[in-house]
């Protein structure tokens, strides 16, 4: 190169680089960061439950950001909303002889996907006792497994914990398809001569509608390579009253998230200088059994997903101090030590996760996409073993610290920049089979 045309070359790089440090700092301004934070976690948006008039206010806030920032709904969709259905079976009546005598009604439940369940002596129901002395909640995750139909005799011993189970299943299960096999039907009592059994069950179900908001800006060079930024915007909307307040407003769950995913898309739809197609998802239910995200892992090819920024809980200082967040999962793939080496230089620092015990990597939406091979991580402050606010109607904007999260975005800003540009490609998570 000559010497006359190095110079601008030189000048040019380094006003690149100049700028991507300024622009972080000048894109992503912490007082817009309380502006959608403060709006997600309102009262008005009543802790976002899924399947309830807040979750739909969320839902029409995001909408409304992704399109002011201009994104395009996800390839295959007509907006940003992405609809999917789910049905409620709720028991209606539940009717269980043995022996030929019909057994009290607070003395039976039925878990099970089945809108009916008629049993008559059926040999293919497996009939167990739950002896006393034996764990509860080993077997019933035994049973669960195994998959199939069963008839299960509970030592009155286990009956706090069976009234307990019998509450909650009386409100009902959410299925995404109903099945007429692993019905569990549990009896109190001791049946030491069972000779006959009988069971008639009917439920009502409900078909109910649920909705990620979804958007992307397509890649440059690379559009049918993707990369994910994600939260969920679903909380658990009213819970019993503390001092007079009932509404669990997820500031940090994940309010906090979703703010960081909607600035994200800002950011980069600034820049629009991104190689792959990046999408910008909210999930929904992730609260009740990660929902929306196993819906939105249905409609886009794993193979085309190279990278996936899970956001959850950034909203307080992490147990490494200001400027610092963990990854889960990080020895699952590279993905963890390629924003490290993007972050160097940087005032930010990403760890590993360090609360393997807590199994965090299957606890958000992050497994949906890793399940099938995805390097699909999730990224946190949250000092989740000390954390008394988490899952309470304390979990307000007042309890966080609004820089905190605006230094998280501004860090996954920077983290990300090798691979939004194409460069970088993090090794595949092993698919787990089921
Ligand atoms: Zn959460």
């Amino acid at each position: 190169m000559q010497i006359k045309k190095l110079i601008p070359a030189l000048a040019l790089s380094l006003t690149t680089f100049y700028c991507l440090g300024q622009d972080v700092n000048k894109l992503i301004q912490q007082n817009d960061v309380e502006r959608i934070i403060k709006t997600l976690a309102s009262d008005d948006m009543q802790g976002r439950a899924t399947f309830t008039p807040g979750i739909e206010k969320a839902a029409q806030f995001i909408e409304g950001q992704f399109k002011q920032i201009g994104l395009q709904p996800f390839p295959g969709d007509d907006s940003f909303r992405q609809n999917f259905k789910m049905t409620r079976l709720k028991a209606l009546k539940t009717l269980v002889s043995i022996n030929g005598k019909i057994i009290p009604a607070d003395s039976a439940y039925v878990d099970s996907k089945a809108p009916a369940i008629n049993w008559s002596n059926n040999a293919d129901v497996k009939v167990v006792k739950l002896s006393a002395g034996m764990n509860f909640r080993d077997e019933y995750i035994s049973y669960k497994r195994s998959g199939k139909n069963m008839l299960i005799l509970v030592d009155p011993q286990f009956t706090a914990i069976f009234n307990k189970i019998k509450d909650v299943a009386g409100k009902g299960t959410i299925v995404t398809k109903t099945d007429d096999n692993g019905s569990l039907v549990f009896v109190l009592g001791n049946y030491d001569n069972l000779k006959s059994f009988d069971v008639s069950y009917t439920s009502k179900t409900e078909d109910l509608t649920l909705f990620n908001v979804a958007g992307v800006i397509p890649g440059k060079t690379k559009p049918d390579e993707y990369v994910i930024f994600s939260a969920h915007y679903d909380h658990l909307g009213i819970l019993k009253p503390v001092q007079g307040d009932s509404i669990a407003n997820g500031a940090d769950d994940d309010a906090s998230g979703t703010t960081a995913v909607i600035e994200l898309a800002k950011y980069f739809k600034t820049l629009n200088n991104n190689a792959r197609t990046l999408v910008f998802v909210t999930f929904t239910a992730e609260e009740i059994g990660e929902f929306g995200s196993q819906h939105f892992a249905t409609t886009v090819d794993p193979a085309k997903v190279i990278a996936m920024f899970n956001i959850e809980m950034i909203g307080k200082k992490s147990k490494f101090g200001k400027n610092a967040a963990f990854i889960t999962g990080f020895e699952r793939s590279d993905f963890g030590p390629i924003l490290q080496k993007n972050l160097e230089g940087s005032p930010y620092k990403f760890h590993p996760d360090p609360y393997p015990e807590q199994d965090l990597f299957y606890r958000s939406d992050n497994a949906s996409l890793a399940r099938v091979g995805v390097p699909a991580h999730t990224i946190s402050t949250d000092e989740i073993d000390i954390d008394k606010l988490y899952h309470t109607v304390k979990d307000e904007v007042s309890t966080l610290d609004i820089g905190n999260i605006t230094s998280m975005i501004k860090a996954l800003a920077i983290s990300s920049k090798s691979i939004v540009a194409g460069i970088d490609t993090p090794t595949r998570i092993p698919k787990l089979e089921k």
